[in-house]
């Protein structure tokens, strides 16, 4: 595996980069993102005041949850590591008309140089199964964070069913996703998320499934955490 030593993988990096201009496509390389994204933004707003609000969206990406928390009224700032899709974030910002939102090409480990216990709310959605260290990222978050602050993940946990479900359903049956987006290896049990994050001196306050609907694809949230999974954790006061 290459990693630059700065938490990043420059070979997951360049697939983003490569499908960038993609990313807003609700019907193309990233729909499972696009359904995912309503019932994540739901669980976030339910638990975590926003508006008014400083968040961190990490691993934004194109900047589908980024948008979302600045609608919402937060005052949001998106990281990422892939060049291609923060172009496209900035663009679609525009489109949308959304001025609280800045974008910057940085890891979270970076950002904790100057912006230590900035965020109100921090989110880090289906990042952590791409990075070579994700208990580092986790530990990074919990320095972004401020005290008595939320910090949200989203990723998917690793068993025979997520490898039946997320790999040879999404990437090879359905064609969901790219063949070659996910590595089973990296997959995330909910237990070893909570393990880093306590570690890390978060508390632990909820654990929801997302399941999809395989008549319209739509996502929920449930109590099946066997796949896709979400992980809410607050810092001490
Ligand atoms: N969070 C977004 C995008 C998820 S795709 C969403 O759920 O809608 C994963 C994103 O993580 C990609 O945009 C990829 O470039 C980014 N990424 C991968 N490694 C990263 C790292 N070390 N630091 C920041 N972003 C990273």
């Amino acid at each position: 595996m290459m990693t630059t030593g700065n938490n990043v993988d420059p070979a997951e990096v360049r697939k983003f980069d490569d499908l960038a201009s993609r990313w807003w496509d609700p019907e193309g390389e990233f729909k499972p993102l696009h359904r995912l994204n309503p019932v994540r933004l739901g669980y976030v707003a339910e638990r975590a005041v926003i508006s008014g609000k400083r968040c961190l969206d990490i691993g934004c990406g194109g900047g589908l949850l980024t948008e979302g928390l600045a609608e919402l009224g937060a005052d949001v700032t998106g990281i990422d590591m892939a060049g291609g899709p923060l172009a496209v974030a900035r663009m679609h910002q525009e489109i949308s008309g959304l001025e609280s939102i800045r974008y910057l090409e940085s890891t979270a480990e970076q950002l904790t140089a100057d912006e230590t216990g900035l965020y109100d709310t921090v989110t880090c959605m289906e990042v952590l199964e791409h990075v070579p260290d994700p208990a580092g990222l986790v530990a990074a978050c919990r320095q972004l964070v401020k005290p008595g602050g939320n910090v949200f993940f989203s990723t998917i946990n690793r068993n025979p069913k997520s490898f039946l479900m997320a790999i040879v359903g999404a990437e090879y049956i359905m064609g969901m996703l790219p063949k070659g987006t996910h590595d089973y290896a990296r997959f995330i049990k909910p237990s070893e998320l909570r393990r880093w994050a306590v570690q890390a001196g978060l508390q632990f306050r909820d654990l929801s499934g997302m399941t999809h609907s395989p008549f319209n694809g739509d996502f929920k949230l449930s109590d099946d955490v066997d796949v896709n999974y979400l992980m809410h954790f607050s810092a001490p006061e």
